[in-house]
């Protein structure tokens, strides 16, 4: 079923987190339809992340700054107008407790929801979760987990993210008592017995989530993972008022090139050099492999200096890297970016200034240790855990927590009519349903659908999309193909640069 467009749009929103939102109110800026029916089981705007699941506990800060975080890319101080209108004493730069980000969300669709329906857009929430999508003659059936089934015209799939990856060294023991699967939910961490000497298995973003609760919980903590590399600490990374990259030569690159890797190093190096403004690459970056714990000082230092100005390529970068490998062929894709995670890892997911310093603040009590060596082995008993690090020594634990990310949306096609949703993918993923470059799903031998992917569902072809803030992106690039039948070009997406204040929600 591949519908044309009719003016009699009956949308359905799968995952009604703040992708789903972004989306929402994209449809209802762009003109109306004629009716919107969201299909979450969680609270609409909520989401995961800012939700129930990852954001039960006030210690948990959004990884990104308050200028970073919004629904209408127009509208970037969006956010910040919400916090500082209830007395939040914010800017930009600063890290505010995750469930505030779900606040702001749910209170925008509810905004949103009162102007489509002054519009005469029928709005319908449906508290249930989407198992599959059968495609039929005249449009799409959305199934149920109640056997029940809405039916679209057009279904835009906002799923994001919310199955923690196990990691391969505890997976045998899957279903462990002793064993949990990801930092949350923070209730979860709340129930180990006290005073726990626990281990956990990765070092970043969940990581440091379940450290900082562990620690304040009254547990002590050793965090370890193969590489044993933290992120880098940074200061500050706001959207800036003008482009700090030079995008064309960035698109200029070209997958078979036998140089993409010098020119890549080549180009990242000199525009460090340019964003750090007189200041030399060491004075950005520590390149000693000193222990971990001088490392983390050294980076901190060089934070709290204001010296990591890097940061302000973060927000460029991160669209500039989506429109380089989102048309590339998905064999490119999965042989190049691997070799850029652990570069992208290190900065992208770099540590706030806050959180460094409270890792460091848990590390000098005695509360937090960030082993260096990884385990030879590990075994389970029903009373926890014995460790063999790779230095020989051994030591027990109560609990292990696993952080090692998260799986990915997959869309799955079991015949020729169904095309069922699951989170068991990975970044970058070729999946059995292909997504094209304007976000639609298309099944092998099938014009595309007019069904769109946005946030970490299109995570198979745009590597950053589960970031808020390109996801906001998308929204509107999705509603201008769905409303208006406009051309897709969602690969072309650029950064727009300053921060524009109130967001206008009248159509
Ligand atoms: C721990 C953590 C911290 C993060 N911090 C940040 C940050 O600070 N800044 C940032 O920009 N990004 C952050 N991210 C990335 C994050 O993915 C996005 O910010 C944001 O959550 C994306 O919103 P979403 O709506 O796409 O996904 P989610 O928040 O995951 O919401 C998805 C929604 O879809 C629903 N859903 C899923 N499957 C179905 C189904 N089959 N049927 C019906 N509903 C379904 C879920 O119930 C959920 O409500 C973080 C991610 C994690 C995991």
């Amino acid at each position: 079923m591949n519908p044309s467009r009719d003016n009699n749009n009956r949308v359905v929103i799968i995952g009604g987190g703040p992708s789903g939102i972004a989306v929402f109110g994209a449809l209802v800026r762009r003109g109306s339809v004629t009716s919107i029916t969201i299909v979450d089981p969680n609270p609409v705007g909520l989401g995961n992340v800012y939700g129930d699941l990852f954001a039960n506990d006030p210690v948990l800060l959004c990884n990104t700054p308050t200028g970073f975080m919004y629904l209408d890319d127009t509208a970037r101080r969006d956010f910040l107008d919400y916090l500082v209108d209830r007395g939040w004493p914010v800017g930009l730069d600063d890290q505010v407790p995750r469930f505030l980000f779900g606040d702001y969300c749910r209170e925008r669709f509810h905004t949103f929801r009162a102007e489509a329906e002054r519009h005469g857009t029928t709005v319908t929430v449906v508290e249930r979760r989407a198992e599959s999508i059968r495609i039929e003659d005249d449009g799409y059936a959305v199934v149920l987990d109640n056997g029940e089934a809405v039916s679209a015209t057009d279904i835009v799939l906002c799923i994001g993210m919310e199955i923690p990856k196990l990691a391969p060294l505890v997976q045998r023991f899957q279903g462990h008592p002793r064993l949990l699967r990801g930092s949350y939910p923070a209730a979860r961490l709340r129930e180990l017995a006290p005073n726990s000497h626990v281990l956990v298995l990765g070092v970043r973003s969940s990581a440091q989530d379940a450290i900082t609760m562990l620690c304040r919980n009254g547990h002590t903590v050793t965090a370890t993972s193969p590489s044993g590399r933290l992120s880098a600490v940074r200061d500050r990374c706001s959207v800036p008022d003008s482009a700090k990259l030079d995008r064309e030569r960035w698109l200029s690159l070209h997958p078979d090139d036998p140089q993409i890797i010098e020119k890549v190093t080549l180009y990242l190096t000199e525009e460090v050099l340019a964003a750090g403004e007189g200041r030399s690459l060491e004075d950005q970056i520590v390149v000693e492999d000193s222990d971990t714990v001088q490392r983390l000082k050294a980076e901190l230092a060089q934070a709290l200096r204001g010296d990591t100005r890097w940061a302000d390529l973060t927000y460029e970068g991160l669209f500039t890297l989506n429109s380089l490998v989102g048309p590339w062929p998905p064999e490119a894709r999965a042989k190049l970016m691997p070799l850029a995670y652990p570069l992208l890892t290190h900065y992208v997911n770099a540590l706030p200034v806050l959180t460094a310093q409270n890792l460091l603040a848990n590390i000098e009590a005695g509360r937090a240790v960030i082993k260096d060596v990884f385990t030879r082995s590990i075994d389970a008993d029903a009373d926890g855990w014995t460790v063999v690090w790779a230095d020989d020594s051994t030591e027990r634990f109560d609990y292990v927590v696993s952080t090692s990310g998260f799986h990915f949306p997959r869309f799955i096609s079991d015949g020729d009519a169904v095309i069922r949703l699951t989170h068991d993918g990975a970044i970058g993923d070729a999946t059995v349903v292909g997504l094209t470059k304007d976000l639609r799903l298309q099944r092998q031998g099938h014009p595309a659908e007019r069904i769109w992917a946005v946030g970490a569902a299109c995570g198979q072809r745009y590597p950053f999309a589960h970031v808020i803030m390109l996801a906001a992106a998308q929204a509107p690039h999705v509603a201008a193909m769905l409303v208006d039948g406009a051309a897709g070009n969602v690969e072309e997406i650029a950064p727009t640069f300053g921060n524009g204040s109130r967001m206008a929600v009248a159509v």
